[in-house]
C-alpha cells in the first residue's frame, strides 16, 4: 500500500517537473512527511523483536549447565517451586511469587539461571534489558513494559504453556530510585508501569514470574524490592575454585584437552574469573591450539589464554599470593571467634571477592532480633575485630583490610554507650561531652580486642588450619569447617 503511494507520488512529481512546475516546495514537504512517518513508526510502535531478543534463547538449558552457583541454584529452585506447585499454593491462600532478583557481578550466569528457571518450570521465556526501555521520548518506555508483559502472555499461549518467565537484565537502569534521574519523568513513568504490571500478575490466567538481574541492588527503588514485587533476592557471586573447575568442565566438554587433570590447575590459576571469563578462556585456548595445529589443548595454551583474558578484560584481580594469605587469615579470625562466641553461627567462609570485600563470612540464618543485650553487642564487636587480631597474631601487624570492620565495631560500641549499657551508665548522648563518649567507646573496643586476642591465640592451630585450607580451596562450608575444627 505504502509502496504504491510512494511510487504514485514520485510519478506525479516527475510529471510536474516535466511540464515545468517548480517542485522544490513539494519535495521539501514530502521529505518532512517521510521523516515524520519514519519517526512515529520506529518510536511509538514498539518493535518487540528488538526488546525480547527473541530467537536467541530458544534452546532449553538446565541447571546442570551452570557451574559454581550451587547455593544460588538451590535458593532459586526453592522460589520456583512456588510456581510449579501453584495450585497447592493458591489452595493454602499463599500469595504467588511475582519477582526474583538475581544480584551479582557481570558474567556470573544470571541470564543462564533465568533460562534454566524457564526450563525447570516449563515456562515460556522472554528476555529484555533495562536499557532497552529507556528512550528520550515520553511514554515509550512505559509502552514497552506493557508490550513486554503482553508478549510474554502471548508467547506462553502460543507455546501452550501455563506460565511465563520475563527476564529483565540491568534492572537498575529501569528500576533506579525514582527522582534520581535528570530526565526523571520518563524514567519514573517506565518504573511505575513495571510496578503496575507486577501488581496485576495475580489476576492472570498465565502465571508470570519476573526475574530481574542487577549488579547494584542498592540503586533499586524501594518500591521494587518491597514484598509482593521482587521479594526474593538471590546472590550470584564469583565462583570459587571448585566452581571454576566445574564451569571449565562444562565449557571444555566439546573440546579436546590433553589431560583432564589440567582442569584443577587452571581453576587454581583463575582466581577472580567469572563464568564468562572462563568461557572466553576455554575458547581462546582452543583457538591457540588450532593455530598451532595441535591435536589437543595443552597447558601452555591455557596459560596464554589466561593472560589474554586478564589483559583483554583489564581484569581486576591483581591480588598477590601474600595478600590472599592475609585475607585468608583475616577471614579465619572472624570465623573462629564467631563460632567460639556463638556456636553454630558459621555457615560458610570464602576469600573470593564479593563487592568491595576481599573475603566473606556467611553466618547461619538467625531469627530477627530487635533488642540486644550488652553481652550480645560485645560478642559482635569481638567477631568484627577478630580479622585484624588474627592478622596481628600471624604477621605482627594489622592492614587496611580491617577498615570496615573497625567502623562497624565503633558503631556497635557507640550503641552500647548511647543505650546506657556501658560503665558510664545512663547518659544523654547529646549532653555528654564528645570526648567522654569517645574515650568510653575506645575503652570498650580496646578491652574486647584484648579478650579476642587471648581467645584466638588459644585457638591458633584452628586459625592456621582454616587459613591454609582457604588458601587452597578458597571457600569452606559448615561441614568442612566442623571437620577441621574436630581434627
Ligand atoms: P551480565 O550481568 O553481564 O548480563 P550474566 O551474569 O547474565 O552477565 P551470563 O550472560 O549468564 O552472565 O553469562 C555469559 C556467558 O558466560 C554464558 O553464556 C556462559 O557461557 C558463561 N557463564 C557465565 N557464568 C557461568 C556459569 N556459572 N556456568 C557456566 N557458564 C557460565
Amino acid at each position: 500500500m505504502i509502496e504504491i503511494a510512494v511510487g504514485a507520488g514520485i510519478g506525479v512529481l516527475i510529471f510536474l517537473a516535466v511540464v515545468g512546475v517548480n517542485i522544490t516546495p513539494l519535495l521539501f514537504i514530502a521529505l518532512v512527511g517521510g521523516a515524520f512517518y519514519y519517526f512515529t513508526k520506529t518510536q511509538s510502535k514498539v518493535n518487540f523483536q528488538e526488546i525480547s531478543s527473541q530467537g536467541k534463547y530458544n534452546n532449553p538449558l538446565s541447571f546442570d549447565n551452570i557451574g559454581g552457583q550451587d547455593t544460588a541454584i538451590k535458593e532459586l529452585q526453592e522460589a520456583l517451586d512456588f510456581m510449579i506447585h501453584a495450585d497447592e499454593i493458591s489452595r493454602m491462600g499463599i500469595r504467588p511469587l511475582k519477582g526474583v532478583l538475581l544480584v551479582g557481578p557481570p558474567g556470573t550466569g544470571k541470564t543462564l539461571l533465568a533460562r534454566a528457571a524457564a526450563s525447570y518450570t516449563r515456562s515460556a521465556f522472554i528476555a529484555a534489558s533495562g536499557s532497552e526501555f529507556i528512550e528520550m521520548y515520553a511514554g515509550v518506555g512505559a509502552k514497552r513494559v506493557r508490550k513486554l508483559f503482553a508478549e510474554a502472555r502471548k508467547k506462553a499461549i502460543r507455546e501452550k504453556k501455563s506460565s511465563a518467565i520475563i527476564f529483565i537484565d540491568e534492572l537498575e537502569v529501569l528500576g533506579g530510585k525514582r527522582g534520581s534521574h535528570s530526565s526523571h519523568l520518563e524514567y519514573d513513568q517506565t518504573l511505575n508501569q513495571l510496578l503496575v504490571e507486577m501488581d496485576g500478575i495475580t489476576q492472570d490466567e498465565t502465571r508470570i514470574l519476573v526475574i530481574g538481574a542487577t549488579n547494584r541492588a542498592d540503586l533499586l527503588d524501594q518500591a521494587l524490592i518491597r514484598p509482593g514485587r521482587f521479594d526474593r533476592q538471590v546472590q550470584v557471586g564469583l565462583p570459587d575454585k571448585k566452581g571454576r573447575a566445574r564451569i571449565l568442565e562444562i565449557h571444555l566438554k566439546n573440546k579436546k584437552v590433553r589431560d583432564e587433570a589440567l582442569i584443577d590447575e587452571i581453576a587454581r590459576a583463575t582466581f577472580g574469573f567469572s563464568g564468562a571469563h572462563i568461557e572466553s578462556l576455554a575458547n581462546e585456548a582452543a583457538i591457540l591450539a588450532m593455530r598451532e595445529n595441535a591435536a589437543e589443548i595443552e597447558m601452555h595454551h591455557f596459560n596464554e589464554a589466561i593472560d589474554k583474558v586478564i589483559m583483554g578484560e583489564k581484569l581486576d584481580r591483581q591480588i598477590s599470593p601474600q595478600e590472599m594469605e592475609r585475607v585468608s587469615i583475616h577471614e579465619s579470625g572472624h570465623a573462629v571467634i564467631s563460632e567460639l562466641t556463638e556456636p553454630g553461627s558459621v555457615s560458610s567462609l570464602t576469600i573470593v571477592p564479593r563487592g568491595k570485600a576481599l573475603g566473606f563470612l556467611r553466618k547461619s540464618p538467625q531469627d530477627d532480633q530487635h533488642l540486644y543485650t550488652c553481652e550480645q553487642l560485645e560478642k559482635q564487636i569481638m567477631v568484627t575485630v577478630a580479622g585484624a587480631v588474627a592478622e596481628e597474631i600471624k604477621y605482627g601487624s594489622k592492614s587496611t583490610g580491617a577498615r570496615n570492620d573497625f567502623e562497624q565495631a565503633w558503631t556497635l560500641a557507640r550503641e552500647i554507650v548511647d543505650c546506657g549499657l556501658s560503665s558510664l551508665g545512663i547518659i544523654n548522648s547529646q549532653d555528654t561531652p564528645q570526648q567522654v563518649v569517645y574515650e568510653q567507646c575506645k575503652e570498650i573496643i580496646h578491652q574486647l580486642e584484648d579478650q579476642t586476642r587471648k581467645l584466638l591465640s588459644a585457638e591458633e592451630d584452628l586459625l592456621f588450619k582454616l587459613s591454609a585450607f582457604l588458601l587452597t580451596e578458597e571457600s569452606i562450608d559448615r561441614e568442612t569447617f566442623l571437620q577441621l575444627k574436630a581434627s
